[in-house]
């Protein structure tokens, strides 16, 4: 019953959550319509079109603009087990005949093309003997001609709409203001078109990441300060959350527990509870969350560790939904570390997986220890630039310092 996306995104690309942007594509494409998604640079759109692409099977055809690129995108593809093939210049016949020999069997599953080759009448002839079941054009903007990339070989795309009618395309790009946006949409699609434009930062969210020290009397004070609001607190076990549900409760909180070790009617009766009442904290594991939109959350405290970086910003996003100022509190110690460390080891998965997740582990736990911006640090891991934002703890206590600074200069001074 588990979701085919998430299944392909662990076994073949070793991640266990999505980041923000890719799931909203890939439901899109496994709708039938088309996409168009800007994010930076960075950010993962490959994955939008490469995990559809496996979970539709039958073929997918990649536009890409640079042979250098599509070898890249191909070599990684092989190394995890992926069926990819190029047909480019660089190669010699007998590579491409023989890549064609295995696309025209069928065992191919995505092919990586330049626009010139794709949109020849041979080429085009054959696919549309082959099962074709999705089309990417990556770096799409070269078929703007206003943007400083334009390519004229991108142009003649604009013709696999009428070729492929009812295969979905997915357009990716990092670089398209609302002019570029709109002229790539007009050109390759006519319609059925979902437009995904993602900057990741929200402002409102105020970061806050602590050592813990003594837990719950970090969280009980930080719950008091927010009295009357509704919240989110994440557990990374089961009995840590019955636990601090009734620990909160105890202390004349309006805490709840949720989570999946629970009867459906006690989840579903407290999650009623927590999206109608005001006031209400779900004491939650990570099975709390997904699909829940209710746009006053006034805080989310992680009392541990989250699963990655990945899964800390899609956690933390489910605060102000409603703009409105909204805080993000986590505790980190060296338990959950190791208990991280110890999930990954003894996952059922490949040294290179493993090897993978380390290095996200390291990430996140560098994210923790930062004494820089941390909406900075995590829009940076996502591809995005920003400058310090003023609204975070290491940005606040800077902040405080200078005005420290300031005054004790005034002393000096007198
Ligand atoms: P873009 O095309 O947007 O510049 P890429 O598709 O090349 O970005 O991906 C950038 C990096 O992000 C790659 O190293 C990729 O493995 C990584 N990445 C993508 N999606 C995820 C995810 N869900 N979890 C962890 N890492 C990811
Ligand atoms: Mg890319
Ligand atoms: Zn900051």
């Amino acid at each position: 019953l588990e979701d085919p996306k998430r299944r392909v995104l662990k076994d073949v690309f070793g991640f266990d959550d999505f980041r923000p942007g890719q799931a909203g594509a890939m439901d899109a494409l496994l709708g039938g319509r088309h996409v168009l998604t800007v994010m930076p640079t960075g950010a993962g759109k490959s994955l939008c079109y490469q995990v559809p692409a496996l979970v539709l099977g039958g073929l997918t055809v990649v536009v890409s603009p640079l042979v250098a690129l599509m070898q890249d995108q191909v070599a990684a593809l092989r190394l995890a087990g992926v069926a990819a093939d190029t047909i480019n210049s660089s190669l010699d016949r007998e590579a491409n005949v023989a890549a064609w020999r295995r696309v025209a069997a069928g065992q191919t599953r995505l092919l990586y093309l330049a626009p010139e080759r794709l949109m020849t009448g041979r080429m085009l002839a054959a696919l549309a003997r082959l099962d074709v079941r999705l089309i990417a054009i990556d770096e799409a903007h070269c078929i703007s001609q206003w943007g400083p990339a334009f390519r004229p070989e991108y142009e003649d795309l604009a013709r696999l709409r009428e070729l492929f009618p009812v295969v979905p395309i997915i357009a990716l790009t990092a670089t398209a203001d609302e002019a570029t946006r709109a002229d790539i949409a007009a050109r390759l699609f006519a319609d059925r078109v979902e437009t995904l434009v993602l900057g990741f930062d929200r402002p409102n969210i105020k970061l806050i990441v602590e050592p813990r020290r003594e837990g719950r009397r970090q969280l009980l004070r930080f719950v008091e300060g927010q009295a009357g609001r509704s919240g989110i607190v994440y557990c990374l076990s089961r009995k840590k959350t019955e636990e601090t549900a009734a620990f909160l409760v105890e202390h004349g909180v309006r805490a709840l527990p949720y989570h999946a070790g629970m009867a459906k009617e006690d989840r579903d009766a407290n999650q009623n509870r927590f999206m109608s009442e005001a006031g209400v904290v779900m004491v939650a594991t990570i099975a709390f969350g997904m699909g829940i939109d209710k746009p006053d959350v006034a805080y989310v405290f992680h009392t541990d560790l989250p699963g990655s970086l990945e899964a800390y910003y899609q956690e933390i996003g489910r605060a102000g939904r409603d703009g409105r100022p909204v805080e993000a509190h986590m505790l980190y110690g060296l338990d959950d570390i190791r208990m991280r460390r110890q999930f990954i080891e003894g996952e059922d998965t490949s040294p290179e997986h493993k090897r993978r997740a380390h290095g996200r582990l390291d990430t996140l736990i560098g994210f923790c220890e930062t004494a820089q911006c941390r909406r900075q640090a995590l829009l940076s891991y996502f591809g995005e630039q920003a400058s310090p934002c003023g609204n975070c703890d290491n940005c606040l206590d800077q902040a405080a310092h200078a005005d420290g600074a300031a005054e004790a200069r005034l002393i000096l001074a007198a």
